[in-house]
């Protein structure tokens, strides 16, 4: 190998790495020779390529993890946010119902018309009232807003949850 002297810089052949620090025969500066390790550089190169894979691979199982998940979950669901209670004109309470429509797939879809279960305090189902939400279509990944007033009574009415229409139910 080859070194040459930090101050004079006069190069010297070498048969291999000296243990301790050598004296420039011209100059006479002391220095240590410091011996690039090849071997640890390539193992340093192996180790970051194979924690770049890992990485890569980590990933695209997560990626295809969550494709799945969504895949197996509806595209569109109904929530409800707001359950209030209103009077009408003669004084007679019903149940205004707001909530929204969310489309959890990446795909445009048309808003289904909506059910609204009101149960008693035994989990029974008292009525069920279909309604069109005013929004048609729900972008991916995005929601809509619908509101209701139900005409069936309140009385009773400990549950209201909401459903889909699904079909020609
Ligand atoms: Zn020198």
């Amino acid at each position: 190998m080859k070194i040459k002297c930090d101050f004079c810089k006069t190069e010297y052949s070498i048969e291999r790495a000296p243990s301790a620090p050598v004296k420039c025969a011209v100059c006479g500066h002391v220095w240590n020779v410091v011996v690039p390790s090849r071997r640890g550089a390539w193992m340093l190169f192996i180790a970051s390529v194979c924690a770049l894979l890992s990485a890569i691979v980590f990933v695209t199982a997560v990626v295809v993890k969550s494709k799945i998940e969504a895949a197996n979950r509806a595209p569109i669901v109904a929530e409800l946010s707001e359950i209030k209670v209103v009077t009408d004109d003669d004084g007679i309470p019903h149940f205004a119902v707001s909530g929204a429509i969310i489309n959890q797939s990446t795909e445009i879809y048309g808003v289904p018309d909506l059910v609204v279960v009101s149960r008693d305090a035994t989990g029974h189902e008292i009525a069920r009232q279909k309604f069109m939400p005013s929004a048609t279509l729900v972008e991916g990944g995005a929601s809509v807003g619908f509101n209701h007033v139900l005409s069936t009574p309140t009385d009773g009415v400990k549950k209201i949850t909401v459903e889909l229409q699904m079909g020609d139910e």
